[in-house]
């Protein structure tokens, strides 16, 4: 198994140390022809506009939409959730927009930039999952088939679709992998 982690910007590094912790091969993507032979990708944190700008810049966009509608499992986290979204309130910047939710940015408040709290999140079992929140967004709505797996405060910051996983969190921040072996699963199963 080899789970791609897009290269651009942002917190890529810290996702291929966990992937590398769980025993899977971890490749970074830059370039379109490096999506060859992935069986799942992550999109890290960082800055989902410039994201979304080098995607279109590096010819990413398309070919990452087509293999993702074909069922290529992704997992996004923080600005990846957000460029995963079809709707992006206040925005319209460039997106994958494959998951049937609406999210808000920097959504916690200018005060609180970042801040950790304790999930519960019922598909990693009963322990609760500390999430890094790091000028988090949240999704403000859902449309079937995305489920929610995790709110904070009534406001939903983990979510599936099929093989979308995304988390408004930085698991790659902490030292519990279950966010990402929930991922490897998803991919292997
Ligand atoms: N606020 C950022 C954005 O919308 C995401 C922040 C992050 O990934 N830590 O792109």
């Amino acid at each position: 198994m080899v789970i791609g982690v897009l290269a651009l910007q942002g917190g890529f590094r810290e996702h291929i140390a966990v992937l590398e912790r769980c025993g899977v091969k971890a490749k970074e993507i830059r370039k379109k022809e490096e999506l060859d032979g992935i069986d799942g990708l992550i999109i890290p944190g960082g800055e989902s506009t410039t994201f979304g700008r080098l995607m279109v810049d590096f010819g990413l966009l398309d070919p990452l939409v087509n293999l993702i509608k074909g069922g290529l499992p992704v997992f996004g986290t923080c600005a990846g959730l957000v460029v995963l979204c079809r709707e992006i309130v206040g925005s319209e910047q460039p997106r994958l927009g494959v998951l049937n939710a609406r999210v808000r940015r920097n959504a916690f408040g200018r005060q609180v930039d970042s801040f950790e709290a304790d999930l519960e999140v019922p598909v990693l079992g009963p322990e609760p999952f500390r999430g890094v929140f790091i000028r988090a967004p949240y999704i403000e709505e859902l449309w079937p088939p995305a489920e929610v797996l995790a709110t904070l405060e009534g406001k939903i910051v983990a979510a599936r679709q099929d093989k979308i996983l995304v988390t408004a969190f930085h698991p790659e921040l902490t030292t519990d992998e279950r966010f990402h072996r929930y991922f490897i699963g998803m991919v292997s199963g």
